[in-house]
């Protein structure tokens, strides 16, 4: 029998404010209820911006919390040989693409080259010029053997072309238009996605449907913010043979402004509040859970 087993997935690239404590709080309750695992995960593929000092805090503030998770903890960073894994099946089925070009060439391209109409994203960036889908195999050789940088992209069109329909999930919570139940997604909208970075053989898209499959996560909880980047998730596992998750995508927890939480605001850190003296119960009430 399936055990339900949910997951928290911080970067420790800053410090925990209140929305985390929410998801968090929201994820070990539904895992409490269902009779289920909670894990706890690092998502640290960003060697540079994420530190052992942000992790500890993140640790001390989710005991502070009261939460408890299961052992040993997995770490994004200690596990790249199954991203590497994933990454090679995708370029062997020739469903990805090395990527050369520098942000500032592509800022160049977008402003002096770039059609009026050109597509953006969900967040609002430039789709990624196609120079380098198209790209001829022998200047691709060339430019990897003389040591050239690249990240690898996924063919978005040919990816979709290889999949039975346009994949779909079971939302239990809402997406931000009211989206709930079965979804059809939209990974096209998204464009060519990274799928490996320039210094690690995974993007964040790759890495979370491969550890949620490794570590057999049945249900992901997470913020509201990620509901457009399940149609990319989806196709993932659907190219990979993955097993599908149920998603839950829930509130945001806004600011006094009426604006998202940053991981750069003081006043809702959860480390600067747990210094401050406010208690667990403090933050539930404020999260209104
Ligand atoms: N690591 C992501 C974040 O901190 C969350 C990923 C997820 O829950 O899928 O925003």
């Amino acid at each position: 029998m399936t055990v339900p087993t949910f997951r928290f997935a911080p970067s420790p690239n800053g410090d925990l404010h209140l929305g985390h404590a929410y998801s968090a709080l929201l994820n070990a309750r539904m895992a409490g209820e269902a009779g289920g695992r909670f894990l706890l995960r690092m998502e640290d593929i960003d060697i540079e911006r994420c530190t052992p000092d942000f992790e500890r805090g993140i640790l001390d503030d989710l005991t502070w919390l009261g939460l408890v998770w299961e052992r040993p903890v997995r770490r994004q960073s200690e596990h790249f040989d199954d991203y590497s894994e994933a990454l090679q099946r995708l370029v062997d089925e020739d469903l990805a693409y090395p990527a050369f070009m520098s942000r500032g060439e592509v800022r160049a391209w977008l402003t002096e080259e770039a059609p009026a109409d050109w597509p953006r994203d969900p967040d609002g960036v430039p789709f990624y010029p196609s120079r380098d889908r198209h790209m001829a195999q022998r200047e691709r050789d060339a430019r990897i053997s003389t040591g050239e940088g690249y990240s690898w992209r996924l063919d978005i069109k040919e990816a979709l072309a290889r999949v039975r329909g346009r994949p779909s999930w079971d939302e239990t919570g809402m997406g931000p238009a009211g989206e709930t139940g079965l979804v059809v997604g939209d990974p096209a909208a998204w464009g060519d996605v990274v799928i490996a970075r320039k210094d690690v053989p995974g993007s964040y898209n790759l890495c979370v449907v491969v550890d949620d499959a490794i570590q057999g996560v049945t249900d992901v909880v997470r913020g509201r913010d990620l509901f457009h980047a399940t149609a990319v998730h989806r196709l993932l596992q659907d190219l990979l043979g993955l097993p599908v998750p149920s998603y839950h995508h829930h509130d945001l927890i806004l600011g006094e402004d009426g604006r998202k939480l940053s991981k750069s605001r003081r006043d809702t850190a959860l480390r600067a509040l747990r210094e401050a003296g406010a208690t667990a119960g403090d933050v539930a009430r404020m999260i209104g859970l």
